[in-house]
């Protein structure tokens, strides 16, 4: 008689087989483990699954051909860096070396049946799990700024997920002439990237310094404080004196309202006009988490510390930008960390085995200028229901430091980019 391990092993391959077949075929195959979202979250998870387990059934779903990574984005935008250098291909996830295949899917996940244990794919299909992991990254709020939706996105770019805003933004840049306002409206707590918006503003002020020198870079702030902000400020000040201007909450930083037509960004203290606008709205979970019911009223996922599975549904774990839980910061790292904790915890949980408390590790890397960066970490347990902080464990770059120091952490980042990108996509 064949053992349980082997008789989930061999469903593995023909899970992705039989979705796409007849339906009748796809109901008598027996569940895995169903990975929604093919992200630094997602995709890390299913290969970790299958490192821990190699006879676990593993089915990744997304939609998308290749991946378009946001970190170093914001080198594109300032012309640094061409897009080709941020897509990443699926091709290798049907193959994954010695582990085995993961099932990849390329469909959108549309809904999900928590009692049933089933995922909607949007062909109309559906496919059961024993443990479904969701990891479908933000959406953002079109509903959350007045005069902000889609098609205002056109016009003034949010460029918060990485593609054809991306060249949208740094186009517009291109396009700006000399002695022009940039305005960036930067949303409150909690979004995508803490750091992003101020690496962002630093790269943008690389470019104008370099080519549009008469210009001027206005960051409307809902917040008072931000990530890394003593290192940013002094490095705008040593590297572009007066050419940005950061006007925080307390001062009318709030954007409150918008009008494409005009590129006007209205705040509490009066109106500021743009040459660009990049505007980055308030993000939520992603909609497959909405629907699957593992959103709570905050738009994010809660989750347990320990397994990642969600405070609201059973057997749904989620990971990455759409789970709150703690300090642990919406990062592409984290992403990558908190996919290899669940899916120890998933893997023991399928073989009715007790999950190890985790740790994890984030590490933020920041680029103000080609050869200048900084970085921000942090460690994470679980302590009272939540990631929580381990007290003394991470920090900032020194706040003062010789070039030399700087030009290392920029390569640092470099290589965490080629290191992350490979081991996930590679
Ligand atoms: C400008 C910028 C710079 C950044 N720089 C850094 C940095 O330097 N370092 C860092 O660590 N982080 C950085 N980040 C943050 C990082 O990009 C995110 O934290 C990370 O991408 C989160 O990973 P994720 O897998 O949760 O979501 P995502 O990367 O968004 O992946 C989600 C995936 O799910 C798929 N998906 C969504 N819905 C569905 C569905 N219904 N069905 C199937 N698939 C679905 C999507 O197609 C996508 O592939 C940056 C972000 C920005 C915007």
């Amino acid at each position: 008689m064949p053992s349980r391990r082997a008789l989930i092993g061999g469903v593995a391959a023909s899970v992705a087989a039989a979705v796409l077949a007849a339906p009748e075929v796809r109901a008598q195959t027996q569940p895995g483990v169903i990975v929604v979202g093919g992200g630094f979250a997602g995709a890390s998870c299913a290969r970790a699954l299958k490192r821990m387990d190699r006879d676990l059934a593993v089915t990744l779903i997304e939609p998308e051909a290749a991946y378009l990574a946001c970190p170093f984005s914001n080198a594109v935008i300032a012309g640094l860096r061409g897009i080709e250098a941020q897509t990443f291909s699926y091709d290798q996830f049907g193959s994954y070396d010695r582990f085995g295949d993961i099932a990849l899917i390329r469909k959108r996940a549309v809904g999900v049946d928590a009692e049933r244990r089933r995922v909607r794919l949007d062909d109309g299909t559906d496919i059961g799990y024993t443990r479904l992991v969701l990891a479908p990254g933000v959406d953002l709020r079109f509903d959350a700024l007045p005069g902000y939706d889609e098609a205002a996105s056109a016009i003034m770019p949010h460029a918060w997920k990485a593609g054809a805003q991306t060249l949208l933004l740094r186009d517009q840049l291109a396009a700006m002439p000399d002695g022009g306002v940039v305005i960036l409206s930067v949303p409150p707590n909690p979004f995508r990237c803490p750091p992003g918006p101020y690496e962002r503003a630093s790269l943008i002020a690389h470019y104008l310094k370099t080519s549009k020198p008469r210009s001027k870079l206005i960051i409307l702030d809902a917040k008072d404080a931000f990530s890394k902000q003593r290192l940013f400020e002094a490095a705008w000040q040593e590297l572009y004196p007066g050419l940005i201007e950061w006007v925080p909450l307390s001062s009318g930083g709030r954007v409150t309202e918008v009008d494409p037509a005009t590129r006007t960004l209205v705040t509490e203290f009066g109106n500021h006009q743009a040459d660009v606008a990049n505007v980055i709205p308030p993000q939520r979970a992603g909609a497959i988490a909405q629907s699957a019911g593992v959103a709570d009223q905050t738009g994010w996922c809660p989750i347990d510390p320990v397994t990642f599975e969600s405070r609201l549904q059973p057997a749904i774990h989620v990971i990455g930008d759409a789970a709150i839980g703690g300090a642990m910061p919406k990062s592409a790292f984290s992403a990558n960390a908190q996919a290899k904790a669940c899916a120890a915890a998933v893997a023991a949980l399928v073989r009715e085995r007790r999950p190890a408390q985790p740790k994890l590790i984030n590490t933020c890397y920041s680029l103000v200028a080609p050869g200048y960066g900084i970085s921000i970490a942090g460690v994470y347990q679980p302590r009272d229901g939540l990631l929580a902080e381990v007290e003394g464990a991470g920090g900032t770059s020194p706040l003062e430091a010789p070039l030399s120091v700087r030009e290392l952490e920029a390569a640092y980042a470099q290589d965490w980019f080629r290191t992350i990108t490979s081991e996930v996509f590679g």
